[in-house]
């Protein structure tokens, strides 16, 4: 199956918006096996949208168009292709029901151009939209499908996943359903993790494993297509062995949970308390830990002792530790750590000093970062890394250092167990 993507929208062309929704369906058509041999994007602009259509009709067997299905004057993607496959536009009840009981939870008036979301070309398959207002649509054209999918990414993406990957399936004439797991790493960079798999990833087809990198942490997606569950949960686990096998170490978690909130589920799960003394995180840890529901049984409170004199005089570090190593030191980073588990009785406590930068501060180069570990085990325990990057990625990265270090010395306690 060959397949293009229209982007439809006057602020891509502007280069207001990044082209994101290109980049997520031209990833997941890769997934699937289906080429996406063209990318164009077009404006608000009935009779440019037209042409581009009737181009990618000729040439392609799947035509996935995104934006321009909202209730404003500039949103004419539907009226475009009804017009191209000489179809009327007409009524979706259900749509309709939505639309109206999305306003009605908000407590907002509906206005008149918000009926016309839900009209839906005639004969066309109606995806839902669970995350909006705006219903997709399968289109038929002679042997050419049309896609129309919303253009806020929040909708088109569940969209994609939810509603209209299982008729991708079926239109690819396969009696199959196709699901997918999310290896989540850490510590370990993409190109070590593909040469450490090269050879599972170059011969393995179901599942496929594709790596991604995003901000220091490596994925790895499994993408298995079968028609039996159970089948495809025993492919999936089969492949994800052979992977632990050799990267086990650094694997975190799953799908879309961070590493974070992986933390604070293992702490949940052992019950197990934790405070904090930050320095150059200045209370971004805490605050991450807290964005959690439910983090008051984990979470005891903490201290941002950012400068000398809050370190010594309100958390309590030994001005002897100070005068002798300074506050970027793994002593003083251990300090720290043991006062707060002190002063707000946690089982456990963490703590960060560092240089963020851009400046070297107290002859140490910026990214020089010390992460002290106390209640883990009976010594107290400290890292130091040396970070690359800016202040906001130094601080970043720090704090997923600090999530990943807890989370392993935790596996540990696991085998003891
Ligand atoms: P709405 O109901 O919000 O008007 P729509 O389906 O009409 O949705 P557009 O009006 O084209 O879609 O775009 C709405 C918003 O969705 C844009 O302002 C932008 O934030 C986002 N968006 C649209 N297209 C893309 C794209 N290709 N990549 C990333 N974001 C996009
Ligand atoms: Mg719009």
């Amino acid at each position: 199956m060959n397949a293009e993507l229209i982007s439809v929208g006057s602020e891509l062309l502007l280069g207001q918006i990044v082209n994101t929704n290109a980049a997520f369906l031209s990833q997941e058509l890769a997934l699937l096996g289906v080429n996406v041999y063209y990318q164009t994007t077009v404006g608000d602009n009935d009779k440019r949208l037209f042409t581009t259509l009737e181009l990618a009709k000729s040439r392609s067997d799947l035509i996935i168009l995104t934006g321009g299905l909202g209730p404003t004057k500039d949103d004419l993607t539907k009226e475009t292709v009804a017009s191209m496959v000489g179809k009327k536009l007409v009524h979706h009840e259900e749509s309709l029901h939505n639309i109206e009981a999305y306003f009605k939870k908000r407590n907002r008036p509906m206005s008149e151009n918000n009926r016309k979301q839900a009209l839906v070309i005639e004969g066309s398959f109606v995806l839902n939209n669970f995350h909006g207002m705006a219903p997709g649509m399968i289109v038929s054209a002679g042997n050419t499908k049309i896609v129309l999918l919303p253009g806020p990414p929040q909708e088109m993406k569940p969209m994609f996943m939810n509603e209209l990957l299982p008729q991708l399936a079926a239109m690819m004439g396969e009696q199959t359903s196709i699901t997918s797991r999310v290896l989540r790493f850490f510590d370990i960079g993409e190109s070590q993790l593909e040469t450490d798999l090269l050879d599972l990833i170059e011969s393995q087809t179901n599942p496929t494993i594709a790596p991604l990198a995003n901000e220091g942490e490596v994925t790895l997606r499994l993408t298995v297509k079968h028609a039996d569950p159970v089948e495809q949960k025993r492919l999936l686990d089969e492949t994800e062995e052979q992977i632990t096998k050799r990267v086990g170490q650094y694997l975190y978690g799953y799908d879309e949970t961070s590493l974070m909130e992986q933390l604070f589920l293992q702490l949940q799960e052992k019950n197990c308390t934790i405070s904090t003394a930050e320095s150059f995180t200045g209370g971004k840890f805490s605050s991450m830990l807290t964005s959690f529901a439910g983090s008051s049984a984990v979470y005891r409170g903490g201290i941002v002792s950012y400068s000398t004199d809050v370190k010594e005089n309100v958390l309590g570090v030994s001005n002897e530790v100070i005068n002798k190593h300074g506050v970027i030191s793994y002593q003083c980073a251990i300090e720290m750590a043991q006062r707060a588990k002190e002063q707000y009785e946690s089982d456990l406590a963490i703590s960060f000093t560092g240089v963020a930068g851009p400046s070297k501060q107290d002859g140490k180069d910026p990214g020089t970062v010390f992460i002290g570990v106390s209640g883990l085990t009976s010594e107290p325990l400290y890292y130091e890394l040396n970070l690359a990057g800016n202040r906001e990625s130094v601080r970043d990265r720090a704090i997923k250092y600090g999530c990943y270090y807890i989370l392993n010395e935790m596996k540990r306690w696991n085998k003891k167990e």
